[in-house]
């Protein structure tokens, strides 16, 4: 009756995806069956879709899936994609999410022209379509409760029990529609019902429901309506008024397809899209349900639809992610008829392959150990050359001071290391990158015997960091000069859930983990990003991406831990190749 909700768990056996992240975005049953339509002139030989969310959340990146095959489809056989607010629930809906939804949409690189429109804007046609099935005998106003109507729509091994309310004549099923639109009866008292069969092997078949009476403002049509349409008749409706060629939607509504059928088939429609199902994306460690990411949000469990931890494009979007690595993602793990869980170091894996394509590199210290070079003139600076991204020429160098007093990484150090540590230690030799080579001669320490600060010697002949008779150095170490670093504060980030599959706890929250964020404020980085904008990213070398938060400022710049050099994806496929 409602739009059914998304599958509370994962199938029982998910197949996981096991796409080949270097194939190129692959035709599949949908493309096959718009291909055969175009060649047959079916829809006159046109392709028109639609994304119809419903405004009553941010978009995650499940619908991202949507978005990418709706359009992707429609550009690729040039045709046309709405974007659609399905806005038929005026309790649920928003006009935030209205404004979210188009901006996600937008940044996703995705461009309706001026094809946006409201399923609110059809209310006065659908209303007319629903006294035409009266007219012809096929919808009946009902006056149970809707209680009373769920407890008699049987079950799947029993037929269901005809209303008594069946049989009402077409003139007094028109008056009481009209009534029921006048605002004559309150919340409840009445529902429209299309008069199919009741004892169908399909539920969805068994008279269901089509307007019901609510006394709710709209945030589009606000007071003007108080009867609203229930989805299946809403929806193939909106699809149909917009010339909608092929209807793609999520495996759930395959049972739906029957009564969006019949209602237009039943109704005199100038079109009659196809409606085509295909599977929606799980990710594993992830929640995507709206009702549970609301939750989230309202609970404070997370810092708002947007915080980083979260699967929404907003958020992944603050976290560092670009459109194209999530648009390559939805390339990779195509679309198909069956079930499956997505591997999340799957979507890590695009978006590092894209991000080493254009971040800058940088040196960040998370986790400061000061280094006094005591052979370094006290007041020299020298500029040093570094490259910004190897492996993109175009991006050219930077210059990155070089000072007396540097720091390095905390863990970069230690006192008493095992054989294969080959970073700094007492006596030892290493690479400070596009520095020089530098060799630890002291340790100072506070009373309390924590590691206060690193007194080493540099070798003058090794400008750049190259050894000038070419001995062998094992370690390369990033660093910043203190008296130009810039303070910041970096948010190191981690699953928001500790098991694959939250959504099969019987409390997402006994699954939650607790370490999910780790707010570092001592971190320090090159002066070149005073003026870095929020959604830059940055390869900080050794540690991996970051890209600057919302909240940065000039005072107080803020990184968010955007994905992590090591690519687990990569090795899975080696392994198993
Ligand atoms: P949720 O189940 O998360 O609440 P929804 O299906 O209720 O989402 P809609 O606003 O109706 O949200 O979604 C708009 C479109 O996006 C629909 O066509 C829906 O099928 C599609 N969609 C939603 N979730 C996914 C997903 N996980 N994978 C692919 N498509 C999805
Ligand atoms: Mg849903």
């Amino acid at each position: 009756m409602e739009r059914p909700d998304s599958p509370s768990s994962f199938p029982a056996k998910p197949k996981t995806i096991s796409g080949n992240p270097d194939s190129s975005p692959s035709r599949d049953f949908i493309r096959d069956i718009v291909q055969r339509d175009m060649a047959s002139g079916k829809h006159g030989g046109r392709v028109h879709t639609r994304f119809p969310p419903e405004p009553n959340g941010y978009l995650h990146i499940g619908h991202a899936k949507s978005i990418c095959l709706n359009f992707g489809v429609a550009k690729e056989f040039g045709g046309l994609c709405n974007l659609r607010f399905d806005d038929t629930n005026p309790a649920k809906e928003d006009p935030e999410y209205v404004e979210a939804i188009q901006r996600d949409v937008r940044w996703l690189g995705f461009d309706w022209g001026d094809r946006l429109f409201y399923a609110s804007s059809y209310f006065s046609r659908m209303y007319e379509y629903a006294v035409q099935l009266i007219r012809k005998g096929k919808a009946y106003v009902d006056s149970q409760s809707e209680e009373e109507i769920r407890a008699h729509r049987g079950t799947v091994k029993t037929p269901g029990t005809e209303s008594p309310y069946r049989n009402r004549s077409i003139e007094e099923n028109l008056d009481l529609f009209e009534r029921m639109k006048n605002g004559e009866f309150e919340d409840g008292a009445h529902v429209l019902r299309a008069k199919i069969d009741m004892a169908s092997p399909n539920m969805k078949m068994r008279d269901p429901l089509i307007y019901r009476i609510r006394h709710a403002t709209h945030h589009q049509t606000g007071d003007q309506w108080c009867i609203y349409p229930f989805y299946d008749f809403a929806h193939c409706l909106e699809d149909s008024i917009e010339g909608i060629t092929h209807s793609l939607c999520t495996l759930e509504f395959e049972i739906n397809r029957e009564i969006y059928d019949w209602f237009l088939d039943e109704l005199d429609v100038e079109c009659h899209p196809q409606q085509i199902e295909f599977a929606r994306l799980n990710l594993n460690y992830t929640v995507m349900s709206k009702r549970k990411l609301l939750q989230l949000v309202e609970e404070d469990v997370v810092d708002g639809w947007d915080d980083p931890r979260m699967p929404t494009l907003a958020a992944l979007r603050r976290r560092g992610y670009t459109p194209e690595a999530i648009r390559r993602f939805a390339d990779i793990i195509g679309v198909a008829k069956r079930d499956s869980v997505v591997d999340i170091s799957l979507l890590e894996h695009t978006l590092r392959e894209h991000l080493n394509a254009v971040a800058p590199r940088v040196m960040a210290v998370l986790d400061p150990l000061k280094v006094v070079i005591t052979n370094y003139p006290e007041s020299e600076v020298e500029w040093m050359e570094a490259i910004n991204n190897p492996e993109d020429s175009a991006a050219g160098t930077r210059k990155v001071p070089f000072s007396r007093e540097l720091y390095i990484e905390r863990s970069d150090f230690m006192e008493d290391p095992p054989r294969k540590f080959f970073r700094l230690a007492p006596g030892r030799e290493v690479r400070l990158k596009h520095g020089y080579l530098i060799t630890c001669d002291d340790v100072i320490k506070a009373e309390d015997g924590e590691i206060k600060e690193l007194h080493c010697h540099h070798d003058p002949q090794s400008r750049g960091g190259e050894a000038p008779d070419g001995r062998r150095i094992k370690g390369t170490l990033h660093w910043v000069s203190i008296a130009h670093a810039l303070p910041a504060e970096v948010r190191l980030y981690d699953k928001l859930f500790l098991v694959e599959n939250p959504s099969e706890a019987e409390d997402f929250h006994s699954v939650l983990n607790p370490n999910s964020v780790t707010i570092l404020n001592d971190c320090w980085v090159e002066a070149g990003l005073a003026g870095a904008k929020p959604e830059h990213t940055f390869q900080f070398l050794r540690h991996g991406y970051f890209c600057v938060d919302l909240d940065s400022s000039a005072d107080h710049l803020v990184f968010n831990q955007t994905v992590g050099l090591r690519d687990t994806w990569s090795k899975i496929q080696k392994k198993n190749s």
